[in-house]
């Protein structure tokens, strides 16, 4: 008799709650994989103001009179995605500058770009490049191709590697290069037989013509942000963390109001000063956007061989790479007088020493200053020795991840460096499996911002070349869970967000995304082929896909 009276009164009390708390949307009729071990798995999802009122598999007892509804036509649907380190303004003005990427022929390298100066304004600069002179047979273009129909209109336009450029005489004219300018050092001005400029610069030489580049008006930098967030919301991003600029920093604050996706942004580390005074007098900011954590760099890249590795490179035995910060002393008091302000501490970290060392680092840290919650991050993790891989889960250290470099990385890592390095190259499985914070992300515009790319690479392994059909070290691969959950509530965890992020359940900010396909039921090869239909942030529909059926 009690217990019929005491569930009574609760289905009274739950029934009154709701009369008040029915919902302003409802997604219903979703397959929808929540990321909430407790209820993994729900039909319909009820949003009220910027929240998860409820999700579950009867959404009536939410409904009012005034209740939007939305029918998912038993789509796929998950968390939405947070990627987990972005240069998001860089890749901005890469959407908003020309890509030559593709180009295999002289007419269509003057023919894109003649096509591309009717679009834009009279005063702005023609900036991208990626063009590769090998795609049509390797005659190197020149400023006679495009100066007929770019006059007063400067253009610099890159090679793929960065390390060559075309300028068209309008750029050459502005940066005072003439037929009689002496070669800069570590740099080639590029002349004809008759000693005359043909507009290509090599390394050191591109940079007098950048150096002449107007910084960016306030106007291209929101344009930029505009367009990579539009981009963003396309892929069913709907946080970054961004590894920024101070100016960045400033854009993104200049248009939070218009924010379409959240951001957490980890500027340059030198900038530690302003940024522990601002987080005085503002806090960390909000759920829209954050700023409590510095972004510094230890080495370089494995491309370019400047990742420090404790062995020499396989393919240079006169290197082990380098360390990219010019004052390790300087670095190490900043690391630590941040961490004092208690910002959180992200750094780059690619070769296997420079792993160990900022391992050894944060360690150091931790003893000097005490036990706190810091969730310290290593920015890519990507080669590790294996007495370390155990370190990131034992002293709870986020491996922030970018599964797409492995895509690119695959093909050719194995002419860099020996096997018992790539043994210890991008081991997903062997972090989790050891308890570590594996979060992932992109680095765009490095790599493809796409989230589905990052978790098809993660759960296939496979290779740009194609040469690794069963995947590259097939060993770490992981499922298409563990990724989703990398891209979702393990990159919360790592911004300090897990309370408010990372999976769709009650009282969460409505941030989901639903897929063409149920990618935990495809073959891995399909997650390619699966589209964004639309993804949600804080309730708002701010993506929906051009064929999706809503
Ligand atoms: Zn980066």
């Amino acid at each position: 008799m009690i217990e019929r009276i005491i569930i009574m009164t609760l289905l009274l009390f739950s029934t009154s709650c709701e009369w008040n708390q029915f919902a302003d949307k409802i997604y219903y009729n979703g397959n929808i994989w929540t990321g909430n071990k407790n209820r993994p798995h729900a039909e319909f999802i009820a949003v009220k103001g910027e929240e998860i009122l409820t999700v579950g598999s009867n959404h009536k007892a939410v409904q009012g009179p005034d209740t939007k509804l939305i029918d998912l036509s038993g789509q796929f649907v998950v968390p939405g995605f947070i990627d987990n380190h972005t240069h998001f303004m860089g890749g901005g003005f890469q959407l908003m500058s020309i890509s030559l990427r593709d180009i295999d022929s002289k007419k269509e390298f003057i023919s894109r770009i003649e096509e591309y100066v009717r679009d834009i304004p009279e005063s702005q600069w023609i900036l991208g490049g990626k063009w590769d002179h090998e795609m049509w047979g390797g005659e190197l273009p020149s400023k006679e191709w495009v100066d007929s129909f770019t006059k007063d209109i400067p253009l610099l336009l890159t090679r793929l590697d960065g390390h060559m450029a075309l300028a068209n005489s309008t750029a050459l004219e502005l940066a005072g290069i003439t037929r009689d300018t002496p070669d800069p050092s570590g740099g080639l001005i590029e002349r004809d037989g008759n000693g005359e400029l043909t507009g290509i610069l090599r390394d050191e030489a591109i940079e007098l013509i950048r150096n002449v580049i107007p910084d960016k008006s306030f106007e291209e930098m929101d344009a930029a942000l505009d367009k990579s967030m539009e981009y963003a919301a396309s892929l069913g991003l709907t946080q970054i963390h961004d590894m920024c600029s101070w100016d960045d920093l400033e854009t993104y604050i200049r248009n939070k109001e218009k924010l379409t996706l959240r951001i957490y942004t980890l500027p340059w580390f030198t900038h530690y000063k302003k940024l522990i005074e601002y987080k005085n007098q503002y806090g960390n900011g909000d759920d829209r956007l954050r700023w409590h954590g510095i972004k510094a760099m230890l080495d370089g890249s494995l491309g370019s061989r400047t990742a420090w590795m404790h062995e020499t490179y396989k393919d240079d035995p006169n290197t082990s790479g380098l360390v990219v910060s010019d004052d390790t002393l300087k670095l190490r008091q900043i690391l630590r007088s941040a961490d004092d302000a208690g910002l959180q501490l992200a750094v780059h970290a690619i070769g296997t020493r420079a792993n160990e060392w900022i391992l050894d680092e944060f360690n150091a840290i931790k003893k000097e200053h005490g036990k706190r919650d810091r969730r310290l991050r290593i920015e890519h993790s990507q080669h590790l020795l294996p007495k370390d891989i155990n370190r990131f889960g034992k002293n709870g250290i986020t491996a922030s991840m970018q599964p797409a470099h492995l895509y690119d990385d695959g093909a050719w890592a194995h002419k860099r460096v020996r096997d018992n390095v790539l043994e210890g190259t991008y081991v997903f499985k062997t972090l989790l499996e050891s308890g570590a914070n594996v979060t992932f992300g992109s680095d765009w515009p490095v790599a493809s911002l796409d989230p589905l790319m990052g978790i098809y690479t993660a759960v296939t392994r496979h290779t740009r070349d194609g040469k690794n059909p069963n995947g590259w070290y097939p060993d770490e691969k992981i499922t298409v869970e563990e990724a989703i959950r990398c891209y979702t509530i393990n990159s919360a965890y790592a911004g300090f967000q897990e309370d408010k992020l990372g999976t769709i359940e009650t009282g969460k900010l409505a941030d989901f995304v639903v897929l063409s396909n149920d990618i935990t039921a495809i073959e891995p090869e399909e997650i390619l082929n699966t589209k964004v239909v639309r993804t949600v942030v804080g309730g708002k529909d701010v993506y929906i896909g051009k064929n999706s059926s809503f």
